[in-house]
């Protein structure tokens, strides 16, 4: 991974956890998740935000980064005191349940409690925990602003201000005066970067370039083609075989759209899962358990939501949407190449849409080929063609 740094500073690298200097039971915690090394920004990032620079990390889906800033804010925190002494913002409830639990598990053996306060929750129950002193909040701006006006989320203690995925939490208009920052996504705009600049200090960034080849690297990305919109779905019960495989991410441009999708699908008796923002919180943890653990394979989503899916066991993304920018197309073929992992990437178009593919391959210098006939055998996880019918 090539990483640059604008502001000219040296960025050391440190290569084990041993060197990080890391608290003993902190070091047993990341040991027993099974973390050998750190990862290429974990290398890099951790030194600095545990030193109290801010800090600009960017790097694609899968690297490391949720592990990178819960390690350092474990490394930061005293558990002795029981208030809040870091605070991370993520775009989406699922982001902040998943940062609660990589806290949780990483604090294995550090008795830290970390309170995931976020919006279609009961509102006394976050008052409550918050009571108790909880020495990291993992939330949505909406409730965690909301605990604050309450002040039953004390900010007086708080040492670290994570934003995770910043470009997304941009959209939504979250803005604000602070001042320890640590800031996270797979891709940073110019406007995003430059925004950023008002409220850090002297940061060190820590970025890869968005047409860095190696980004893309290993994700092998293909088209079909047809000639209407409306021969998309044909185009899509097609990859029938390609689909039963493996685990898939299907993306559309809309919530509506995904509702119809599953419609249809399941219709066609594919056994898929709708996942959007309008689906009730406590049937989306549903849906995300029974993806995580295997029982369902296919899920249909939209861009804001699947930022929330744990990339490594999809080896499958379909855009049966092409989306609205060069920057979600990233973010939704990343997670067909979780952390090092070969992933494939197949974009339902239109005639009319391959110029749009073009441009994509010239602007990251990729490359997205007509879909072979053997794709199925090109996907991870899958056996050999002579076992396929
Ligand atoms: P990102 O936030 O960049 O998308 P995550 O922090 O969610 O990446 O990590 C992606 C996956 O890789 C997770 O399943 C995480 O547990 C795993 N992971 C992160 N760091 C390491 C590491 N140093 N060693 C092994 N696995 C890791
Ligand atoms: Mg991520």
């Amino acid at each position: 991974m090539s990483g640059i740094n604008p502001g000219d500073e040296a960025i050391s690298v440190v290569s084990t956890f041993e060197d990080l200097n890391l608290k003993e039971d902190l070091l047993r915690g990341i040991y027993a998740y099974d973390f050998k090394k750190p990862s290429a920004i974990q290398q890099r990032a951790i030194l600095p935000i545990t030193q109290g620079r801010d800090v600009i990390v960017q790097a694609q889906s899968g690297t490391g980064k949720i592990a990178t800033f819960s390690i350092s804010i474990l490394q930061s925190i005293d558990v002795s005191v029981c208030e809040t002494q870091a605070l991370v913002l993520s775009p989406t409830r699922e982001l902040a349940t998943q940062i609660q639990s990589a806290v949780l598990a990483l604090g294995g053996q550090m008795n830290v409690q970390c309170h995931a306060c976020i919006g279609g929750t009961p509102i006394r129950e976050d008052i409550q925990k918050l009571e108790c002193g909880q020495h990291v909040v993992s939330g949505t701006s909406g409730r965690v602003f909301d605990m604050i006006r309450r002040r039953a989320l004390r900010t007086r203690n708080i040492k670290i201000l994570v934003l995770h995925e910043v470009d997304e939490l941009f959209k939504k208009g979250f803005k604000d005066q602070i001042y320890d920052v640590v800031l996270l996504s797979a891709t940073l705009p110019h406007d995003v970067l430059e925004m950023t600049t008002k409220f850090t200090t002297n940061p060190i960034r820590i970025l890869v370039k968005s047409d860095d080849e190696s980004t893309l690297e290993g994700i092998k990305q293909f088209f079909v083609a047809v000639e209407k919109d409306a021969w998309k779905f044909d185009a899509l019960c097609d990859l029938h075989n390609t689909l039963t495989i493996t685990q898939a991410v299907i993306f559309c441009n809309t919530r509506r759209k995904v509702d119809w999708l599953t419609e249809k699908m399941r219709a066609a008796n594919f056994t898929v899962s709708p996942m959007h923002s309008q689906i009730v919180q406590k049937e989306r943890d549903a849906i995300m358990a029974e993806f995580r653990g295997g029982a369902s394979r296919v899920l249909i989503t939209t861009d804001g939501l699947a930022r929330g899916i744990d990339v490594q066991q999809v080896s499958l993304v379909i855009n049966y949407d092409l989306p609205g920018n060069h920057e979600d197309y990233i973010h939704r073929i990343r997670h067909s190449g979780g952390f090092g992992q070969k992933g494939v990437v197949i974009n339902v178009v239109t005639d009319d849409e391959v110029r749009i593919l073009r441009d994509i391959e010239k602007l990251h210098s990729t490359q997205i080929d007509e879909m072979p006939v053997n794709v199925a055998e090109l996907i991870r996880g899958n056996p050999p063609s002579h076992c396929l019918h």
